[in-house]
């Protein structure tokens, strides 16, 4: 089947550096998430698509295997997959199925490993036909406050889950295991192709051997059919952008009551109106008056958890910082936490009425070269260039 280019989805050309392809997948991440689409569907897909194409082209080796080989690096088994009931219809978690595919299960094995470790197993299936489920992946959008002190949320997903009406068997009640006649029981069927026999995974029993002689009608013997389902998931306190998070058993139910795939998560946290993160620290400018900065007083600042006062010294210069201690962001799994950065912007008033304007006037008359102490410092190391 035909797949969008990966560069063309996240709207970059070739030779883009991965920043532009992060800053170009977090401008489109936003523009069609769920959240801000609801009841879109075509809005879905493209999230989804995004976040397949992001998977690939943020990581230096992936992006080079697909520059090199195209959808191809990331097709599993050499083409053996698709042959089985199901194909036909475009999977928006396709992409992620490849990247996470089940290798065997455990060991972290990517594609990668996959990929470039030469022969390539086909998908490993007992001679019951059991198989184990897909992984599965689903992009979270949260905010800063979520990330920073973390969360419980509930996901829907729709997947295959265990059938119910022959829990996962495949088989109609009473119903037996028998040879396949396709393959005669091997699993393998012979096809030629030229002056070649290409010996391949037979379509109908898998590759099992086996195939059951009454299948159960509501699941057609696969053992699972799709259902949307629900499921709690705790985001820790401190997580980052685009820390990925798995849960375990949450993917797809396995083929024929084989173990199911595991789930992933991946954190999109939004930008905040006020605050920027940089690890577990936090950023913030508060605009502070003239007479303020000037004479020292209280000023209101914002953090996470609400307003707070700043005793701002007199004589407080535009840009300057003051660190909230402890005010910033849990660090993940351990009981430390980031400071709060605030930086004072000195206002300049306008719109001054004709008494605001004489007053001001009459302070700029009484102000001496000691009321400036930048300028004083700024003229001492101008000197000589103004000579
Ligand atoms: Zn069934
Ligand atoms: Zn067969």
């Amino acid at each position: 089947m035909a797949q969008r280019d990966y560069y063309e989805i996240l709207e970059v050309t070739r030779t883009v550096s991965g920043d532009e392809i992060k800053k170009s997948y977090r401008k489109l991440a936003v523009k069609y998430h769920p959240d801000k689409n609801p009841g879109d569907h075509t809005a879905e897909e493209k999230f989804k698509e995004i976040g397949s194409a992001y998977e690939v082209l943020s990581d230096a080796e992936k992006r080079a295997a697909y520059d090199r080989f195209g959808h191809a690096a990331f097709a599993q088994g050499g083409g053996a997959r698709g042959g089985g009931a199901g194909g036909g219809m475009h999977d928006p978690f396709d992409i992620f199925r490849e990247v996470f595919g089940a290798n065997g299960g455990g060991g972290g094995g990517g594609i990668f490993e996959q990929f470039f470790g030469g022969a390539q197993a086909a998908q490993p299936q007992s001679r019951d036909g059991k198989q184990r489920g897909s992984d599965l992946r689903y992009d979270m959008q949260i905010r800063l406050e979520e990330a920073a002190f973390g969360c419980d949320k509930e996901i829907e997903v729709s997947k295959l889950e265990g059938c119910a009406d022959c829990q996962g068997s495949g088989a109609e009640k009473g119903a037996h295991a028998v040879s396949c006649r396709d393959c005669g029981g091997r699993g393998q069927v012979i096809n030629s192709r030229g002056f070649f026999q290409v010996s391949q995974t037979c379509a109908r029993c898998r590759g099992s051997g086996m195939v059951i002689d009454r299948p159960c009608r509501k699941c057609n013997g696969e053992g699972r059919t799709e259902a949307p389902t629900r499921i709690k998931l705790k985001i820790p306190a401190g997580i980052e952008d685009g820390s990925r998070l798995r849960s375990m058993r949450n993917g797809e139910a396995g083929l024929r009551g084989g173990p199911p795939g595991d789930l992933y998560v991946v954190i999109h946290i939004k930008e905040h109106e006020v605050f920027e993160r940089e690890d577990s620290n936090l950023f913030c400018e508060v605009p502070v008056s003239f007479s303020i900065a000037t004479l020292g007083g209280e000023q209101q600042v914002p953090t996470l958890e609400g307003q707070a006062q700043l005793k701002v010294p007199a004589g407080t210069q535009s840009g300057t910082a003051f660190k909230l201690r402890g005010k910033g962001i849990p660090a993940l799994n351990s009981g430390t936490r980031g400071d709060l950065i605030v930086r004072l912007i000195v206002e300049v008033p306008t719109k001054l009425n004709a008494d605001q304007r004489a007053k001001l006037a009459e302070f700029a008359g009484l102000m001496g070269e000691e009321n400036s102490p930048l300028n004083r410092s700024f003229l001492e190391k101008a000197k000589d260039f103004f000579s």
